[in-house]
């Protein structure tokens, strides 16, 4: 059985004090306690939050970790020792903003992940197609690649200890959501390519999806069989929405 998530990507948003109005507006939330919820911060509020959610079940993850385990001469980057030092779980892995904007190769990313899962971080790697890939009938091929890449170097075991999170490029912060059977399509070919490799891991890893989830549509979403909860960027920066999308996928 797997146990639902709810992860808050807050990306490049905040100010001390809005983080700190945030942190009390989640603090005030009755959570479900059958949903694992995780906020990832900008790395400059890390220690905000992590002092700020003391006591309440929130896990705190950081959005970019560095290519090589531990501290060094990285101008820059943080180690993603550092970030489990400072209290960090979880650490987004190949978002597509880090994919696009900031031009993060595939090979780049493997080194990520396995560094961060080196340190005891759980890597979320995230996959998606373009618009234009998807009208182009890509999208599968696509995501495969991006999971086959991280398959091929580490083997599919290393899903044991990740999520994965589906998140179609059209779809981040454009208003624009995949249907449920778009993003459950997608989710099932997911699990189908890790299956085919272990079953015991695909039945076991967290799918879950992202793209423009509020809390009017995500309890459809997360009512799909493969989809066992989401990624939420603009919606959880607001503390009362992000809370409903949680019971959503408690439901
Ligand atoms: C994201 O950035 O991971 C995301 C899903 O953003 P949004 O919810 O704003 O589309």
């Amino acid at each position: 059985m797997r146990r639902p998530m709810v992860a808050g990507n807050w990306k490049m948003h905040g100010t001390r004090a809005s983080v700190a109005e945030l942190i009390k507006g989640l603090s005030d939330l009755a959570l479900p306690s059958g949903v694992e919820v995780a906020v990832f911060p900008p790395a400059l509020y890390i220690n905000q939050v992590v002092d700020g959610v003391q006591g309440k079940a929130i896990a705190v993850g950081a959005q970019n970790s560095a290519v090589q385990p531990e501290q060094g001469a990285l101008t820059g980057e943080i180690a993603p020792s550092q970030l489990a030092e400072a209290g960090c779980e979880l650490v987004l892995i190949g978002h597509s903003e880090r994919r696009q904007i900031i031009g993060e190769s595939d090979e780049v990313l493997n080194r990520k992940f396995a560094a961060a899962q080196a340190c005891g971080l759980k890597p979320v790697l995230c996959v998606g197609e373009t618009l234009e890939e998807r009208e182009a009938g890509k999208t599968l091929e696509i995501v495969g690649r991006q999971l086959d890449s991280v398959i091929e170097a580490f083997g599919v075991e290393v899903f044991a200890q990740a999520v994965i999170a589906y998140e179609p490029v059209w779809a981040i912060g454009t208003g624009l959501t995949a249907s449920p059977q778009q993003a459950q399509d997608v989710h099932k070919a997911i699990r189908e390519q890790l299956a085919a490799k272990n079953p015991e891991v695909a039945a076991n890893v967290r799918l879950l999806y992202g793209g423009s989830v509020k809390a009017a549509n995500a309890a459809e979403l997360f009512g799909m069989p493969d989809i066992d909860g989401g990624l939420i960027g603009g919606a959880s920066l607001n503390a009362d929405e992000f809370g409903a999308i949680c019971r959503a996928a408690g439901n």
